[in-house]
C-alpha cells in the first residue's frame, strides 16, 4: 500500500505584498504540531520568494513558485525566471500548468510537461494542474480532457504532483460532488499507472477548485485526494489554518 503524505498548498497568484508574508508567519504559529503528518506549502507571487524562503528555512512551511520558464538552462529570454533559480533561492515546489496560465497566456500541454521536466531537472517537484471547463464537463468530456492532459503534461521522469482543479470551480462557490471528486481522482490514478505502472501509487493527487474551511474536512474523506490545491483561502493564516487542521492526518 502506497503511502503518500498529504500535500496542503497555497497558491497566492497575483496578490500580495511583502507586508503580507506575516501571514506565513502567523500560520506557523496557529498550525502548531499540525505539519508533522503532512506537507504545507506556499507559494507567494515571484518576486516575495526569496524572502518567504529566507524567513521560514527553520519552520515547518515549504515555499513554492507559481510557474517557471520551460528553458532548463539558462538563455536569453527577458522576464523569465528559471526552475534553477527558485531552487536557488529556497523554493520546493513549482506549481505548472495552472488554469489560468493555459487559458490566459495559452500555455499548451506540452509547454507545461516542458515546464515540469524543467523543474525535475533543477531537482524541485512541479505540481502539474489539469482540469476541465464547464462546457468540456456538460459535453460529457471530462474523461478524455482530463487523461489527455494527465498523459501529455506530466514530467517523463522523477517525482510530481498532479493537481486536478477544475476550471469551473476555480475561484467561484461550487465545487463538483465528492462522487465527481473521487471519480476523477481515481481517473488520473489509473491513467498514471498506466504511463508509469505500480510506481505512480506513490504519486499525490491534489483537488482544487473553491477549497475553503467549511468544504475542506469533507473532501479529505474523498477516497485518492491527497491533499488540496487553495487559492483564495490560503491568503489569511486563518483560513488557511483552519483547512489544514481540517485534515485527518493533522495531529
Ligand atoms: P480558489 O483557487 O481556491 O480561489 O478557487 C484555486 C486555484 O486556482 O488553485
Amino acid at each position: 500500500m502506497a503511502s503518500r503524505k498529504p500535500l496542503i498548498a497555497g497558491n497566492w497568484k497575483m496578490y500580495g505584498r511583502a507586508a503580507d508574508l506575516a501571514e506565513i508567519g502567523a500560520l506557523t504559529e496557529t498550525i502548531g504540531p499540525a505539519a508533522t503528518n503532512l506537507e504545507v506549502l506556499i507559494c507567494p507571487p515571484a518576486a516575495f520568494i526569496q524572502s518567504a524562503a529566507w524567513q521560514n528555512r527553520a519552520g515547518p512551511i515549504l515555499i513554492g513558485a507559481q510557474d517557471c520558464s520551460p528553458s532548463a538552462a539558462d538563455a536569453a529570454r527577458t522576464g523569465e525566471v528559471s526552475a534553477a533559480m527558485l531552487a536557488n533561492v529556497g523554493a520546493r515546489y513549482v506549481i505548472v500548468g495552472h488554469s489560468e496560465r493555459r487559458q490566459i497566456h495559452g500555455e499548451t500541454d506540452s509547454l507545461v510537461r516542458q515546464k515540469a521536466e524543467a523543474v525535475v531537472a533543477a531537482g524541485l517537484t512541479p505540481i502539474v494542474c489539469v482540469g476541465e471547463t464547464q462546457a468540456e464537463r456538460a459535453a460529457g468530456k471530462v474523461t478524455e480532457v482530463v487523461g489527455r492532459q494527465v498523459q501529455a503534461s506530466v514530467p517523463g521522469q522523477g517525482a510530481f504532483v498532479v493537481a486536478y482543479e477544475p476550471v469551473w470551480a476555480i475561484g467561484g462557490n461550487s465545487t463538483p460532488t465528492l462522487l465527481e471528486i473521487g471519480q476523477v481522482h481515481a481517473l488520473i490514478r489509473e491513467t498514471l499507472v498506466g504511463q508509469f505502472g505500480a510506481q505512480a501509487n506513490e504519486t499525490r493527487i491534489l483537488y482544487g477548485g473553491s477549497v475553503n474551511p467549511k468544504n475542506a474536512g469533507e473532501i479529505f474523506t474523498v477516497d485518492g485526494v491527497d491533499g488540496a490545491l487553495v487559492g483564495r483561502a490560503s491568503l489569511k493564516a486563518t483560513d488557511f489554518s483552519a483547512i489544514i487542521r481540517g485534515h485527518p492526518a493533522a495531529a
